[in-house]
């Protein structure tokens, strides 16, 4: 499976302790992630990440452009909501396409780990069929 992953500043730590905890799982997928997310999950797991550029340099949209051509298949989204972000259309947009395209999503950890546990119970194998 091909997972996105991104937090805001305020979520990082959160992101970072999650893909700690889940770093056995995570670690048979390949992870994909915002800038400074990836840098950091990369420098707490050691999880290999391929990059894009930061949010609100366009990191949300080059993201949004890979689920909009299929090559994404499932995004964690750990997002700040008392924080007003610069690049809230992006933000708008990458969920709009997860809905376009009907792909799983999830803005906070409590639905990260539910997620993360149907991934490794095989609920999202029907996806793998379909491709
Ligand atoms: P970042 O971007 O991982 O580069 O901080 C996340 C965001 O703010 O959308």
């Amino acid at each position: 499976m091909n997972i996105a992953l991104i937090a805001h500043d305020k979520k990082k730590t959160d992101m970072v302790n999650f893909t700690l905890a889940y770093s056995t799982i995570l670690k048979n997928h390949t992870l994909y992630a915002t800038g400074t997310t990836g840098e950091k999950i990369n420098e707490a797991t050691g999880l290999p990440i391929q990059r894009f550029e930061s949010g609100p340099l366009g990191g949300d949209q080059q993201i949004g452009a890979k689920i909009a051509t299929n090559e994404i298949d499932l995004v964690i989204f750990f997002r700040d909501p008392l924080t007003a972000q610069p690049h809230e259309p992006d933000i708008s947009a990458l969920m709009r396409l997860c809905d376009v395209y009907q792909i799983p999503l999830v803005t906070n950890l409590g639905g990260a780990e539910v997620m993360i546990r149907a991934l490794d119970a095989g609920f999202f194998e029907w996806r793998n069929l379909q491709s």
